[in-house]
């Protein structure tokens, strides 16, 4: 992968552990369609599709989505009904919708200046923190609860410092680390974990203690949640549903904007 491999593979100073992890993702990094870019706006759309997906469902879907969209503009320019129907699939359709509305803030008066990231549509903390990480190459940590579980177990003095340069090597790294090896309920320790060598978690058979607790997920199957995807799947697919079919789930898809009512009928937004 170009952008892997033209990079610095050793970090000139910092913590041993950074320059481990610098040198281990330059070799052994995963190659992903984002990675190879730097363009803002395809940063957006893959973390916001990567929120609560897993990241091989989300590959596809970057793909066809950057061809089919492959500026902010050419996102504004579509209808939020051909937004939600590529959506379709990966779930949590409000972010379809906060995309779309973001690329059509973009198109319209540019991006907002790097600390106000956040005032776009859809857009807080976290993914504010990725864009400047990962199209920006800021030295800024973009912390996941995957990031969040690395730093309690491997850092728990707190983060030694990225190296000057290194900013989206070092928060690609973490993003690796936390998916493959640094688990929350099985982390590969002695499997060949590329920041063993110093872990003191490991070391003092504690990093299960030492993994930030998480929030329990609500139960999924019965829930308004599912119900609103079972909505929404028919509706991209069929084009009109009868509101009748779920009443409940029906209103709360209008009342996000999701939807519309045409008579006694759900409809895809027109706009
Ligand atoms: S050795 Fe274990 S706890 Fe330490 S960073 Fe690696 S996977 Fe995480």
């Amino acid at each position: 992968m170009a952008d892997l491999a033209s990079m610095s593979a050793s970090a000139s100073a910092g913590d041993p552990a950074v320059r481990q992890l610098i040198e281990w993702f330059a070799r052994d990094g995963t190659d992903f369609p984002w990675r190879r870019t730097r363009d803002r706006y395809a940063i957006l759309v893959a973390e916001v599709q990567l929120q609560s997906t897993q990241v091989a469902r989300v590959v596809p879907y970057f793909d066809a989505w950057m061809e089919r969209w492959p500026t902010a503009c050419d996102l504004a320019q579509a209808s939020l009904g051909e937004v939600l129907g590529a959506w379709q699939g990966l779930g949590y359709p409000r972010r379809a919708r906060n995309l779309h509305r973001a690329a059509r803030r973009i198109c319209d008066v540019g991006w907002p200046d790097a600390d106000r990231l956040t005032e776009l549509p859809g857009v807080g903390p976290y993914t504010a923190a990725a864009i400047r990480c990962f199209a920006d190459g800021a030295a800024v940590l973009p912390a996941d609860i995957n990031v969040m579980r690395v730093l309690s177990r491997r850092f728990p003095d707190g983060w030694p410092g990225t190296p000057d340069g290194h900013g989206w090597a070092v928060g690609q790294a973490f993003m690796d680390l936390g998916r493959e090896w640094c688990t929350a309920r099985a982390p590969r320790c002695d499997e060949g974990c590329p920041l063993r060598e110093g872990c003191a978690a490991a070391d003092e058979g504690r990093v299960l203690e030492m993994t930030p607790t998480r929030r329990s997920q609500s139960r999924f199957a019965g829930s308004l949640r599912q119900r609103r995807g079972v909505l929404m799947r028919e509706l991209t697919t069929l084009g009109t549903v009868a509101i009748d079919r779920d009443p409940g789930a029906a209103a709360t898809l209008i009342a996000d904007g999701l939807a519309r009512a045409a008579d006694d009928h759900l409809c895809l937004p027109s706009d």
